[in-house]
């Protein structure tokens, strides 16, 4: 797998550094506060289930699955929901986890619609950030890196539903697009 890696962009020991900062900073910030982690199948399982051991309060998580854009899909800023929560959001503080926010379109949707289910508050965290490639206004409330508009896989993000294992995040070989 790793002979497939043209570069590594964010390697493993500075992905948990990070993670730990943006753990202590969720703990302060929600100190007292009732929180549910709101996970994204499936790219954001690595990020959260390490982000959450940073966590030093209670909190519950749970996940939603949403489809991918269509060509179609894209102008119109619609997405659809595939996997929904299996608890209700009101009393709680929300706190959408993601791997990365590209377009910002998969956010958008999922923001306005856990926005109708009336949660305490609702903020975002990404591990990611490609702010080059924005259609839509949203700013993650808690970001990893923000990186330059390149393609990357690893630490949950797949080509091809693959690489989601690698320890890190890459960028892949030019080959393995052609195969
Ligand atoms: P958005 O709706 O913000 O355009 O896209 C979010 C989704 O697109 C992410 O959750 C991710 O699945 C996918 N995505 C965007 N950029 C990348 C990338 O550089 N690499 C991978 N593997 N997926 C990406």
């Amino acid at each position: 797998m790793e002979e497939m890696i043209s570069k590594v962009l964010i390697d493993q020991d500075t992905i948990k550094k990070r993670v730990s900062e943006l753990g202590q900073q969720i703990t302060n910030d929600y100190r007292g506060k009732e929180l549910l982690v709101i996970g994204i199948f499936k790219g954001a399982v690595p990020f959260l289930a390490d982000l959450i051991r940073e966590i030093k309060i209670p909190l519950k998580y749970d996940f939603m699955a949403v489809s991918s854009y269509g060509s179609s899909a894209v102008s119109s800023g619609a997405g659809r929901s595939l996997k929904d929560l299996d608890t209700s959001v009101e009393d709680y503080h929300v706190l959408i986890v993601e791997d990365i926010v590209d377009t910002g379109l998969t956010l958008k949707y999922l923001k306005e619609n856990l926005a109708r289910r009336h949660p305490l508050s609702l903020k975002i965290a990404t591990l990611l950030d490609k702010p080059d490639r924005r259609r839509v206004e949203i700013s993650p409330d808690y970001c990893g890196f923000t990186i330059p508009n390149e393609f990357v896989v690893g630490y949950g993000l797949d080509y091809d539903e693959k690489f989601r294992n690698l320890p890190y995040i890459g960028v892949l070989k030019a080959e393995v697009y052609k195969k």
